[in-house]
């Protein structure tokens, strides 16, 4: 079922779960995302980068995701992740996403608040739900570079952006990162249940591949809905590749490897579906 993610995460806020939210680049991968999260009754957001939508359009992501998930009785839903701008995120509503990010995190504060309640006007007119990021989480990934510094949320400046913008989703900077950790993530899980007591919307938590399953678990019990996993999913997926050419050099028939990466894609996506608690939640 092709759905959007507004319900999704309010039921997941009020019950005490987070929707897991995984990053794919290919059919192959978004085809193991929605085949685990299917075996496991657990609802699941698709997502794709500025970068992954210069790679295949909007059009082509959305056609494929839609297919899958028609397929299936899960809710899914399908996400622009760190939405870089107005125009793509009014793209992707045209093109049939049924849940959009605009990140405004790197502007100031004024210039983040404008920007986002321009693409949350759009969504209200769409009935698509918005996602914004107050605070940085920083790191690398794709062409997004949130730097070495993170930008820990401030609670007060969630509750002024959050009631200035009227966005739907608000991820937060608690101490993670994205791409490959360099050392252990010190995740302000104080901070995160202060923001939870003074916002009322779905918090998000980006950059959380290679943050201990257990820490992961603490954050969507302190309030965090949708649990974000990219750069997890492309180790995994270019894993099985390297594997089978390790293996035998002359394979030339793509099924063969995509066979064994989707596998490697599954159990990342198993592993992390129980950390956010969401089996038998669709
Ligand atoms: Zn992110």
């Amino acid at each position: 079922m092709f759905t959007t993610s507004r319900q999704l995460l309010l039921n997941a806020q009020k019950k005490g779960y987070a929707v897991p939210a995984f990053n794919v680049e290919n059919m192959e991968m978004a085809m193991a995302v929605i085949k685990i999260a299917n075996e496991m009754k657990s609802p699941v957001i698709i997502q794709t980068t500025p970068s992954t939508l210069n790679y295949a359009s909007p059009k082509t992501y959305q056609s494929i995701v839609k297919a899958i998930a028609e397929e299936v009785d899960i809710p899914v839903a399908l996400h622009l992740d760190h939405g870089s701008s107005f125009e793509l995120a009014v793209k992707t509503i045209k093109e049939g996403y049924t849940s959009v990010m605009i990140d405004g995190s790197h502007y100031s504060f004024e210039e983040n608040v404008r920007l986002t309640k321009r693409v949350v006007d759009v969504g209200k007119a769409c009935n698509i739900p918005i996602e914004a990021e107050l605070g940085k989480v920083g790191g690398k990934e794709d062409d997004l570079d949130g730097g070495d510094g993170n930008k820990n949320t401030d609670p007060l400046e969630a509750l002024e952006f959050v009631k200035r913008t009227d966005v739907d989703f608000l991820a937060i900077a608690i101490g993670t990162s994205h791409g490959l950790y360099k050392g252990t993530p010190n995740i302000d899980i104080k901070r995160l249940k202060e923001i939870r007591k003074t916002v009322d919307v779905p918090l998000v938590l980006h950059g959380t591949s290679g943050v201990d399953g257990e820490i992961v678990q603490q954050c969507v019990k302190a309030g965090m809905c949708k649990v974000n996993y990219a750069t997890e999913l492309r180790v995994a997926y270019s894993n099985g590749v390297k594997e089978v050419f390790a293996d035998n050099q002359d394979v030339y028939d793509p099924k063969v490897y995509g066979r064994v990466a989707m596998e490697k894609v599954e159990n990342v996506v198993r592993k992390n579906i129980s950390y956010c608690f969401s089996e038998n939640k669709a």
